[in-house]
Formats: C-alpha cells, sequence, structure tokens
C-alpha cells in the first residue's frame, strides 16, 4: 500500500487534514470553487519533533495535492503521485538546506520558483525543510511570497515548532499550521520489523532508546557502529567514577564520531566534486575548456566550502544525539530516583540508571543532566567539541561527588 492515506495511516489528524486540504485544492483547480475555503491554504508550517515525520508529510501532502487519480486522492500509482513520492516531480521543488542556515540568496531563489505556473500538475508545490534554519533576513525576503502567493502555489515549511526561537513569528501568522506528533511505539516496531527484519524486541528496544524518532530507531536497529556508540557514551556515566577513563572515553568517542562524519561525506563530496568539474569542461579537450577553467576556481571554493559546513553540521548533529542519549540516562536515573512510575528510556541500560540513582542525590543527578544541557548548548555555538565535553565531565564528576 502506497496511497497517501496509507503513508498516514499512523498519524490520522494529519491525514485528515492533509486530504481534506487536497480535496478541496482539487475542487479550485477543476473550477467547481472559487475559493479555497477553509480546509485548504497557500502557506504552510508543518512542525514536529525531529524523526516524527514532518517531512514525510509534506512530501506525502504533496502527492495529495498533484495526484492525477480521478478516485483516489493521493493514490500512490498515477504519475504524478510516484514522481512527488520518489522527489522528481517538476513543479514540486524541495528545498534541503545542505548548511547551518538558509540565506537570503537561497530564498531570492525560491521565490522566482514559486512565481512559476505549474507544468504538469494542478500547482507548484514549494518544500521548505528545516526552515529554523532560515535566516532573518531570508524569511523576509518570503514574507510578501507566503503572504500573498500566486494563485497556483503551495509553500510548505517545516520545522521542529512554532517557537519564536525555531520559527519566525511574522511567517507563522501567515501560514496554516499542522502539527506531526510522534508515532507510536508499536507503529516503529511494526515498522522495523517490516522493513529491517529486526526482532520485535530489538525492534522495540530501538524504538524507546531513540525516544521515537524513526530515523535513529531504523539506524540503531541496522548500524552495528550506531549502537557501539550509543553504548560509549552510555558508559561514560560509570566511567566518570573511574579517575580518567572519562576523558579517555569522550576522546575515544568523538574519534568514532569523526569517523562516522568522514564514512557519510567522502563519497558524496567526491561524486559532488567530479559532477561540478564535469559541467565545468574539466578534461574535455575543446578550446574553450581551459578558458573555462581558469573561472572555476570560484565554483570549486564554494562547494568545499559548502562541504566543509555539511561536515560540521552533521558532526554537530551526531553529537547533539549523543548526548540527548546521556541525558536520558540521567533522566532514567532521576525517574528510579523519585520512584517514578514511567518508560525507561534506556531499559537496557537499567543496572547502570539505578546504580546511579542509589549513589547520586537527586539533586546531584539534576546538576549531571544540566551539564549535559550545557554541553549541547556550547556545542550549538561552536565551542569545540573536545572542550564543550571535557567541561561537561569535569561538572558531571562534581555533580556526583567525584574528586
Ligand atoms: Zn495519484
Amino acid at each position: 500500500m502506497n496511497t497517501v492515506a496509507s503513508r498516514l495511516a499512523d498519524i490520522p489528524a494529519v491525514r485528515d487534514v492533509v486530504l481534506a486540504a487536497a480535496t478541496t485544492a482539487r475542487a479550485k483547480v477543476r473550477g467547481e470553487v472559487t475559493e479555497l475555503g477553509n480546509a485548504m491554504a497557500h502557506a504552510w508550517i508543518i512542525t514536529g519533533p525531529p524523526g516524527s515525520g514532518r517531512s514525510v508529510a509534506a512530501v506525502a501532502f504533496a502527492a495529495a495535492l498533484q495526484c492525477s487519480d480521478p478516485v483516489e486522492l493521493g493514490c500512490g500509482r498515477c504519475r504524478n503521485c510516484l514522481d512527488v513520492l520518489a522527489d522528481a516531480h517538476t513543479d514540486v521543488l524541495h528545498i534541503v538546506p545542505k548548511g547551518l542556515s538558509i540565506s537570503i540568496d537561497e530564498m531570492r531563489e525560491m521565490r522566482k520558483e514559486a512565481a512559476k505556473l505549474p507544468t504538469v500538475a494542478g500547482w507548484r508545490i514549494i518544500i521548505i525543510e528545516d526552515a529554523d534554519r532560515l535566516t532573518g533576513p531570508a524569511a523576509d525576503a518570503i514574507l510578501k511570497v507566503v503572504e500573498e502567493p500566486p494563485a497556483h502555489t503551495v509553500i510548505m515549511m517545516c520545522a521542529p515548532s512554532i517557537d519564536p526561537d525555531d520559527f519566525s513569528p511574522t511567517l507563522r501568522s501567515r501560514c496554516r499550521h499542522l502539527y506531526v506528533p510522534y508515532p507510536s511505539v508499536e507503529h516503529i516496531v511494526d515498522l522495523l520489523v517490516a522493513e529491517t527484519g529486526a526482532t520485535p524486541e530489538d525492534a522495540r528496544l530501538a524504538a524507546v532508546a531513540s525516544g521515537r524518532h524513526i530515523g535513529r530507531a531504523r539506524h540503531l536497529v541496522t548500524d552495528p557502529a550506531a549502537q557501539k556508540r550509543r553504548a560509549t557514551i552510555l558508559n561514560l556515566a560509570e566511567l566518570i567514577f573511574h579517575r580518567d577513563e572519562a576523558f579517555k572515553a569522550s576522546t575515544a568517542f568523538l574519534k568514532s564520531v569523526d569517523k562516522q562524519v568522514k564514512d557519510l561525506s567522502d563519497e558524496q563530496d567526491a561524486a559532488e566534486l567530479e559532477k561540478l568539474e564535469r559541467s565545468l569542461g574539466k578534461g574535455g579537450r575543446g578550446k574553450g575548456t581551459q578558458k573555462a577553467m581558469d573561472g572555476s576556481a570560484g565554483a570549486i571554493s564554494d562547494l568545499e566550502k559548502t562541504q566543509k559546513t555539511r561536515r560540521n553540521r552533521r558532526k554537530r548533529d551526531f553529537l547533539d544525539l549523543a548526548l540527548v542519549d546521556l541525558a536520558c540516562l540521567y533522566r532514567d536515573a532521576l525517574m528510579l530516583s523519585v520512584g517514578a512510575d514511567v518508560q525507561l528510556t534506556h531499559p537496557d541500560f537499567e543496572g547502570l540508571s539505578s546504580d546511579l540513582a542509589e549513589r547520586v542525590s537527586e539533586s546531584g543527578l539534576v546538576a549531571c543532566l544540566d551539564a549535559v544541557t550545557q554541553a549541547r548548548e556550547h556545542i550549538s555555538v561552536n565551542v569545540t567539541p573536545t572542550t564543550a565535553i571535557d567541561g561537561m565531565i569535569g561538572r558531571i564528576r562534581l555533580a556526583c561527588g567525584v574528586s
């Protein structure tokens, strides 16, 4: 089953909004109504925690809008549906930011795209992922097009939340809001078992330990290196009590993150460079070749800059996720300490969290959580990872009464 309705089956609230909107949109395209009414809007902000599937929802929404099946909206079989779902539809521009921020230039370009008429389907659709990365000027640059989009254009922006820290309040006020909640643990278990062949037990642990983040759960259940990294960061909570071992472990951990980023980036970077060089005429023998190459240094250095930013971003994202894992372990310990009856995030590390609950006071555990939060903040403002993590270890040692 690949219909839009089946893709969104686990989040009925989202499915219903999307299908109602697409139904109205279709009536408008067919000239059956003149106004879009309440169900459909030209500008949407789709929010939800990372991994909840907000971009999946945006793409499914786009498919429902472009679908050409006369009966089933978002049929999943027609050319339009297939192309949108494969991220290859001519009338759907899907912007996935590569760097830490979305620049005003990118948004000026988007504005031009938004003004074009659709060519093969009913709508011109712009999806902007991670719209929380819009810089102030970039958000201002699209304010007008979001406020009064061309009649055939739909703009969907995805962000973690509509908190003013995450999304421009001015833009927010001009958009219809659609919230995508986390999927249930059961849904993730079913998905991972079907998709990866994992055992239900492993799938359940991955779903819980990832905080119901589908992408991370999938990664955790299929990638032994990810399992190892998770164990390393969680064991740090134990090594804190053993002299300098925590510092040694953190150094090893940072190295493994560097390797992960390298593995993920090297091939992609090389392929991008090759493509750029080809488009610049490198390797050709024609008269114009040397001339083209003379002017290409700037383009290559731009690409290298983008790639470097992407590596940094990846590294920080991996570190942040690892620190969230560690924070959840201290939270588990705190829950055990106060006797709260809640699902632990790391049930397979219950031995360690109950040990922490016994050894460290409640206020000490809160201070450990604060130390992790502070390290996350430091990393987000470009403090070097080694400095941030070493500082965190020092503070956790203090909080745990280790001198
Ligand atoms: Zn279709």
